[in-house]
C-alpha cells in the first residue's frame, strides 16, 4: 500500500488534476493507493476570508463565496465528461448550499468560533476530494471516495485538533481491510471529534492526514506531491540557488519544517517515524525529478542539510538584577506562556541569569506581554525585574543538520558570515544536540541572510556582486561592455557572479532584481521609469542585497553627495567622480569613517590616473608603515595630450577641441585647463598620504589668460582660446627655444601642494611622457633615493572603466 498526498497547487485547476490522475494511475498498476487531497489551491484562504467577513457583517463575504462556487463549477465543467456533469454538479451544489447557509448564519449572529470556522473551512477538502474521486472514476480508474472525518478522531481543540490515535488507527484499519477498490480518495485536513463535530488538523494539515493513514496501514511509502521538487536547501522562493536535498533524516526534516520549511507540515513525521515508513517529497509538475527521500538515517554526509527561517517573530526579553541566582523565574515565565497557549520557538539565557530572551510569533506578542507583566507584577513593582521588552518584526534563521555536532567552526562561520554582511544578530540558540543553530535577525534582513549563508555553506563559494550603476555615458557604457565580456570568465575563474541590478542615465532608471540583460541595456533603459534618485536609494535599500555596490560614473556633484547615504546602508561605493574625495576634509573623513563603520568599501582608484594603480599603491605604502615625503606627478591625461600635440603647425584651440572629442577632457574642459582637475587629484593623493589639506590650500599657477579664466560658459571659453592664440603660441615657443617640453605638474612636498605648467628638460623622467599618459613619483622614507614610479595611460573612457571594474573586483575578492 502506498499513500500519496496532493497539495493545494497540485489540485488547483483541471489541468493540474489531470496530472494528478496520471501520477495516481501509474502508481496504482502495482499497488493499492490511498490518495489524500488538499482543497483546490487558494480555496482554504478564501473560506477563511469569507468566514471573517461574514462575522464582521460585511456583505463582501458573498463575493468570496461566489468565487469559491465558480472555481469548483469550472473545474467540474472542464474535468468531468459532459454526460456525467449534471449529477456531479447537483451533488456539489448541495454541498455549496450548506456552506452558504453556514456563512449566512455567521453573518446573522456576528460570531465565529474556532469550531464554526473549522466547519466552514472543511468544505474545501470535502469538495475537492469529491470532485477528484469522480474524475478518477470517469477516467476509468478503480477509485472510491472515503470521507476521512469518519476515520480520524480528534480532541476538541478546534482549528488545531490533536488526533486520538487508538480510535483513529482502528477505524482506518477497519475501513481499508474491507475496501475492495484499488484507489481510495480521501480529503486531507478534516476530522471529527468524538462527539461528531467537525474539526481540522491545522493549516497545512493534509500532509498530516496522509501520514496518519500511512502509519495506520503500515504503508510502504508516503509520497507528498507538491509544487517543488523536494525539500530544498533553503526556501526556493527566497534563495534562487537553493536545490533539492536528495536524502535527509526524519530528525533533520522535522527541524527544517519546524523552522519554516512549509513544504512539510511539522507533525507529519511523527506517525511515520515510529514505523520507519519513508517519506518522498515529489513535484507534481516534474514527476521525473528525484525529489527528497526522508528516512531514519540519511546517506548524505554534509553536516548541514538546510537553512530555514520563520518570519513574523517577536523577541521578548525579561531582565532584572532580581533574577540572578533565584530559582523559579524561568518556570514562572514558561508556565504563564503555556497557560495562555503561547508557543515558544527559541529560548536563550546567559549564564549570568540576568535576562531570559524568547522568540514567539508576532500574533501572540500582546497576549504574552500582558501575561508576563501580570505574572511578575510584584517583582516589577519592587524593581527587581524590568517591564518586559517586546520587539516585533524579527525572524529566526536556522542551520539544520544531524552531523553538525562532529564538525567544529560551523557556528563561528555562520555568525561571521552574517556579521560581514551587516546582518545584526539579536539572539542565538544552539541545543546541546547541535542539530540546529538558530539566530534571531530583523525581518528586513531575511533574504540577505539566507542567500549569504546559502552561498557560504552550499554553493561553490560563488560570490554575487550586485551593481547599481549611475551614469552610462562614455565611461559607464565602456564599463557595461567590459562587464558583459568578462561575466563568464569571472564566474569560472574567480567565482564572482557580477550582476547589474540597476542602471540610470540622466533621464531614466531601470531595475531588474535578477540582473539586467547586458545585450539590450540601451533599449531596456530607454523604456525605464523616470529618474528619481530618492526612489533609486529606496529601492537599493529595500532590495537589501548582500555585496551591493553603488557605482558612480558621473562627474556630478549631486550624485557624489549621496555616497554617505549608501555607505550607511552597507552598500559599497565605487566612483570615478572626484568631487566627494576633493570636497571639504570633514566630508572626506566622514565617508572613510562610514566605510569602516558599516563594513562597506569606498573605492575611488580612478580619481587619480584613471586605471593606473596609484591610490592602491599609496594605500599599501601607508598601511605597511612607509611615510610619503614628496609626490611629483603629471596627473592630467588631458593636459598631457594637449601639450604633447600642441606645436607650431596647429592651434591650441584645435587641440583642446580634439581632446574633448576623444574623451580625454571632462565634459567641461575648463575643469582640466584651469588646473582644478589636477588640484583635486594631488589633494586626494595628499589626503591618502595622511595629510589634512583643503583644495584652497593648493597653489595654482594658471597658464590661462585672465579672460579665459573668467569666461562664463564652455563656448565662451573655447572662443577665448582662439582669440588668445598668441598667448598660447608664446608659451609653446619659449619651451621649444629652451629645448624643453611643457608638462602640467603637480607637486606635494613638506605638507604643501602646488600645480602649474612647467618647462621640462630632456633629462627629467617627465620629458618622455607620451600621449595622454600619467606619471607619479612617490618619494617615501623607503623610496628616498629613487622614487617609486607609476606610469601609463591616465585618461580615456576605456582605462577609466577598467579601473572602476578593478575596484569592483577588488570588493569581490575581499
Ligand atoms: P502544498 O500546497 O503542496 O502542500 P505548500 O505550499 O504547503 O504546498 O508547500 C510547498 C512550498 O513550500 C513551496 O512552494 C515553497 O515555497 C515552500 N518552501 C519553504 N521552504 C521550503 C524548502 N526548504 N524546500 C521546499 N519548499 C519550501
Ligand atoms: N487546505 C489546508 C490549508 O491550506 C490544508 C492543506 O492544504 O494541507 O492549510
Ligand atoms: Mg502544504
Amino acid at each position: 500500500m502506498k499513500v500519496l498526498k496532493f497539495g493545494g497547487s497540485s489540485v488547483a485547476s483541471s489541468e493540474n488534476i489531470h496530472k494528478v490522475i496520471s501520477i495516481v494511475k501509474e502508481s496504482s498498476y502495482k499497488n493499492k493507493v490511498a490518495v489524500v487531497v488538499s482543497a483546490l489551491g487558494g480555496v482554504t484562504d478564501l473560506l477563511l476570508e469569507a468566514g471573517s467577513l461574514a462575522c464582521e457583517s460585511n456583505n463582501v463575504y458573498i463575493n468570496k463565496f461566489k468565487e469559491i462556487e465558480s472555481r469548483h463549477i469550472n473545474v467540474i465543467r472542464e474535468l468531468i465528461p459532459v454526460s456525467n456533469q449534471s449529477s456531479v454538479l447537483g451533488e456539489v451544489k448541495k454541498v455549496l448550499n450548506k456552506l452558504e447557509n453556514t456563512l449566512e448564519g455567521v453573518f446573522l449572529i456576528n460570531e465565529l468560533s474556532n469550531k464554526t470556522s473549522d466547519k466552514i473551512v472543511s468544505f474545501g477538502e470535502l469538495l475537492s476530494s469529491f470532485i477528484i474521486a469522480k474524475a478518477m472514476k470517469y477516467n476509468g480508474l478503480d477509485s472510491t471516495l472515503k470521507n476521512s472525518q469518519e476515520l480520524i478522531v480528534t480532541n476538541e481543540t478546534f482549528s488545531n485538533a490533536s488526533v486520538k490515535f487508538s480510535k483513529t488507527n482502528a477505524a482506518i484499519e477497519k475501513y481499508f481491510n474491507q475496501n475492495k477498490h484499488t484507489i481510495v480518495v480521501l480529503p486531507g485536513f478534516v476530522a471529527k471529534t468524538e462527539k461528531g463535530e467537525v474539526a481540522t488538523l491545522g493549516r497545512g494539515g493534509s500532509d498530516y492526514t496522509a501520514a496518519i493513514i500511512a502509519a495506520a496501514l503500515n504503508a510502504s511509502i508516503l509520497e507528498i506531491w507538491t509544487d517543488v521538487s523536494g525539500m530544498y536547501t533553503s526556501n526556493p522562493k527566497f534563495v534562487k540557488q537553493a536545490f533539492p536535498i536528495k536524502n535527509i533524516s526524519y530528525q533533520e526534516a522535522m527541524e527544517l519544517s519546524h523552522f519554516g520549511a512549509k513544504v512539510l507540515y511539522p507533525p507529519t513525521i511523527q506517525p511515520v517515524l515510529e514505523k520507519e515508513i519513508p517519506i518522498c517529497i515529489k513535484n507534481t509538475f516534474d514527476a521525473k525529478a528525484d525529489g527528497t527521500l526522508i528516512t531514519k538515517v540519511s546517506s548524505n554526509t554534509n553536516p548541514i542539510k538546510g537553512i530555514s527561517h520563520i518570519e513574523n517573530m517577536t523577541l521578548i526579553t525579561l531582565e532584572g538584577s532580581g533574577m540572578i541566582g533565584i530559582p523559579g523565574f524561568s518556570k514562572r515565565l514558561f508556565e504563564s506562556l503555556a497557560h495562555h497557549q503561547i508557543n515558544v520557538a527559541l529560548i536563550t539565557q546567559a549564564s549570568s541569569e540576568h535576562s531570559i530572551c524568547i522568540a514567539i510569533s508576532n500574533q501572540d506578542a500582546e497576549k504574552a506581554k500582558k501575561a508576563i507583566d501580570t505574572t511578575f507584577s510584584y517583582e516589577i513593582e519592587q524593581r527587581k525585574v524590568e517591564p518586559l521588552t517586546v520587539e516585533k518584526d524579527n525572524a529566526i534563521i536556522a542551520l539544520v543538520g544531524d552531523n553538525m555536532k562532529s564538525h567544529q567552526g560551523i557556528s563561528g562561520k555562520m555568525f561571521s558570515t552574517l556579521g560581514k554582511n551587516n546582518v545584526n544578530i539579536r539572539a542565538i540558540a544552539q541545543g546541546a544536540s547541535e542539530k540546529n543553530i538558530s539566530a534571531v535577525i530583523a525581518h528586513k534582513d531575511i533574504k540577505k541572510a539566507l542567500n549569504t549563508l546559502h552561498s557560504e555553506f552550499f554553493e561553490n563559494q560563488t560570490k554575487q556582486l550586485n551593481l547599481f550603476i549611475v551614469g552610462v555615458g562614455n565611461v559607464g557604457g565602456k564599463l557595461l561592455a567590459q562587464i558583459k565580456q568578462q561575466q563568464q570568465y569571472l564566474l569560472d575563474n574567480l567565482k564572482l557572479q557580477v550582476r547589474v541590478i540597476a542602471l540610470t542615465n540622466s533621464k531614466k532608471m531601470l531595475f531588474n532584481e535578477d540582473g539586467i540583460e547586458l545585450e539590450n541595456w540601451k533599449i531596456l533603459l530607454d523604456k525605464g521609469e523616470p529618474l528619481d534618485m530618492d526612489l533609486f536609494h529606496e529601492k537599493v535599500t529595500k532590495l537589501n542585497y548582500r555585496n551591493s555596490i553603488f557605482v558612480d560614473n558621473t562627474a556630478n556633484e549631486k550624485v557624489s553627495s549621496l555616497y554617505a547615504s549608501y555607505l550607511k546602508e552597507s552598500v559599497a561605493v565605487v566612483t570615478c567622480n572626484k568631487i566627494a574625495c576633493s570636497s571639504n576634509y570633514t566630508n572626506y573623513l566622514n565617508l572613510k569613517r562610514l566605510s569602516r563603520e558599516y563594513n562597506a568599501p569606498f573605492l575611488f582608484e580612478t580619481n587619480v590616473g584613471a586605471g593606473l594603480p596609484i591610490i592602491d599603491t599609496l594605500k599599501n605604502l601607508v598601511a605597511s608603515g612607509d611615510k610619503v615625503t614628496k609626490i611629483q606627478a603629471v596627473l592630467s591625461g588631458s593636459l598631457n595630450f594637449v601639450f604633447n600635440n600642441f606645436n607650431k603647425k596647429n592651434s591650441f584651440y584645435e587641440i583642446v577641441k580634439e581632446a574633448g572629442i576623444q574623451g580625454y577632457t571632462e565634459p567641461d574642459p575648463r575643469i582640466d585647463l584651469s588646473g582644478i582637475d589636477v588640484m583635486r587629484k594631488i589633494l586626494i593623493l595628499a589626503r591618502e598620504s595622511g595629510t589634512k589639506l583643503e583644495l584652497s590650500d593648493i597653489e595654482n599657477n594658471s597658464f590661462l589668460p585672465e579672460i579665459s579664466l573668467k569666461s562664463a560658459s564652455v563656448d565662451d571659453f573655447l572662443a577665448t582660446l582662439k582669440t588668445e592664440a598668441n598667448h598660447f603660441n608664446k608659451i609653446q615657443q619659449n619651451a621649444a627655444n629652451n629645448k624643453c617640453r611643457l608638462k602640467y605638474v603637480a607637486e606635494f612636498d613638506d605638507g604643501k601642494a602646488k600645480v602649474g605648467l612647467q618647462e621640462i628638460s630632456s633629462n627629467h623622467p617627465f620629458y618622455n611622457l607620451d600621449g595622454s599618459d600619467n606619471i607619479v613619483l612617490f618619494f617615501t622614507e623607503r623610496y628616498s633615493q629613487q622614487p617609486l614610479i607609476i606610469k601609463g595611460a591616465g585618461a580615456g573612457a576605456d582605462v577609466t572603466a577598467s579601473g572602476l571594474f578593478a575596484d569592483i573586483i577588488r570588493i569581490g575578492n575581499n
